[in-house]
């Protein structure tokens, strides 16, 4: 399959004809071969994107909701040809493609009401005859930057809410699903948004950092956000501050859940289980710690890990009931590998799964993990998950605090009053009781604290994100100054 570069809604090759491709971990076969935008490609996106936002950005909020509405329909059309797509380029289960289609249509249909939500306020001043309000304008054009693993949840939420709030912009699809993320793109073309209002391009991994700094440093670009590693993100953030760019940074998670004495242990399992695996893990709101309290501790690790021999494995493109497939890249297995032995040589014991010699890794759990391990607080977004064992509540939710992240959190316990009180203590930025850590609805806001970034995504916070904020006032023209 070949991608290309999309600017004012015409496909077309990289200018220097550089390509570069996606290798499929298992069987080393090119999956992809996408065109590398330069940094001449860059500045001819960001020019388009400029001439763009001049019509766009008058476009009133009727219109922006049909077409968004018409982008919503686009893409549940496409449903069986990105769980195709999505199988071949990134090993995706069905369950998990059909799960980012059907979130992604209802998130545009959410932004598409969004369009009429965006307000100003009248406000209090002592200056008599005068009338004191604010507007809310778009910004510019928005950069978004997007990742592989929920390729078409997260590149739609990083383009839908800044068109709601009448931007323009230039989505960077990864290098991993080029193809995932252009046929993405084509359901906003599809929809009939003009030239040049939604830029797609995608790059060479070796030249993300200078296409990106090309992008960040243009006039046109007043926002940016990043969905991606902590790493690359501090990249991103430090490139932001030396342009003075606003960022939103939705960054790695190292999800707690706490499992307290009195929990409805079937229903933690379940929750653990889909949390814990569903996209083999590669999900920044994985349930990477589970955090249970000793009295329950070999009950639940007994039940959760019969739970996890019993998961279909495999590769989706062969065997379509598959739940957990092969991991991103070869370089994973290494990296978990290595987590994985020093845990064993520090007292951990594995109770399903182990290590693995190629991306198609078993579902593992690691009981006993302590915080001089390295698992404890590196994440390793693939089918491994940990068991720390505590002490009552408060130990509980210290181990759940002590961690670099801070995105999403579950807690489980049939004591509501005690659970919405740790709800309340704990640095996260999505805490669900009784619930899974990986959920996500687009009328909530979404977002992380600590190294998972700053900045919410979803709800009505995602309108301060892309817009600006002005003060007008309309005054007498003959009022008395002091000289
Ligand atoms: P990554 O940070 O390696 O890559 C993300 C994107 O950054 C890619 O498109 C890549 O081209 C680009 N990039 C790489 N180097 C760059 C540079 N120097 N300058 C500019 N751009 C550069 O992340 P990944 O491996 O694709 O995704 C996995 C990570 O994303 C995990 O840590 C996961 O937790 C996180 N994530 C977070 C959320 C969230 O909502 N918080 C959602 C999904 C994934």
């Amino acid at each position: 399959m070949n991608v290309q570069l999309v600017i004012d809604n015409v496909a077309q090759a990289a200018s220097t004809g550089k390509t570069y491709q996606r290798i499929d971990p298992i069987s080393a076969k090119v999956t992809t071969t996408g065109a590398a935008c330069g940094v001449d490609d860059a500045r001819r996106v960001a020019a388009s994107s400029q001439q763009a936002f001049k019509t766009w950005s008058k476009v009133g909020p009727t219109e922006r909701r049909r077409l968004l509405l018409a982008a919503a329909d686009a893409l549940e059309g496409k449903m069986e040809l990105f769980c195709t797509v999505m199988a071949e380029e990134i090993g995706a289960s069905r369950l998990w493609s059909q799960f980012n289609v059907g979130a992604s249509a209802n998130l545009l249909r959410e932004a598409a009401a969004l369009t009429t939500q965006i307000k100003g306020e009248t406000l209090a001043t002592d200056k008599p005859g005068t009338l004191s309000v604010t507007l809310r304008q778009p910004a510019g054009t928005v950069l978004s930057i997007a990742p592989w693993n929920g390729p078409v949840i997260l590149g739609t939420r990083s383009i839908a809410y800044p068109l709601a709030c009448g931007n323009t912009v230039i989505f960077k699809g990864s290098e991993n699903s080029p193809r995932t993320h252009e046929l993405l793109a084509q359901a906003f073309y599809d929809a009939g948004f003009p030239p040049g209002v939604v830029n797609f391009i995608i790059s060479a991994p070796e030249d993300a950092g200078a296409v990106t700094e090309v992008l960040i440093a243009h006039d046109t670009v007043r926002r940016v956000n990043f969905t991606g590693s902590t790493n690359v993100g501090r990249m991103i953030a430090q490139t932001c501050a030396k342009h003075l760019k606003r960022c939103l940074l939705e960054l790695g998670g190292k999800a707690p859940f706490i499992v307290l004495e009195d929990a409805d242990l079937d229903g933690a399992v379940n929750a653990a289980v889909f949390g814990a695996f569903l996209y083999q893990g590669q999900i920044c709101m994985s349930t990477e710690r589970f955090v249970v309290d000793e009295a329950v501790a070999d009950t639940f690790v007994a039940k959760f890990a019969e739970r996890i021999r019993g998961l279909e494995q495999g590769s989706p493109v062969t065997n379509p009931a598959s739940v957990v497939g092969p991991m991103i890249a070869q370089g994973s297995v290494q990296r978990i590998n290595q987590m994985l032995d020093d845990a064993i040589g520090k007292g951990a014991s594995i109770v399903a799964g182990g290590l693995a010699e190629q991306a198609q890794m078993a579902p593992t759990l690691v009981d006993r993990v302590t915080s001089a391990m390295q698992i404890y607080d590196e994440e390793t977004f693939g089918p491994v998950t940990t068991v720390v064992r505590v002490k009552g509540a408060e130990q509980a939710l210290e181990v759940a605090n002590d961690t670099a992240f801070g995105l999403s959190s579950a807690i489980f316990s049939r004591n509501v009053s005690l659970a919405l009180d740790l709800a309340s203590r704990l640095d996260a930025g999505c805490v669900h009781i009784n619930g899974a850590t990986v959920q996500n609805e687009p009328q909530a806001p979404y977002g992380g604290m600590k190294n998972s970034g700053y900045g919410r995504f979803d709800g009505s916070a995602v309108i301060e994100e892309f817009t600006e904020v002005k003060w007008v006032t309309v005054e007498p023209s003959d009022q008395p100054y002091p000289f």
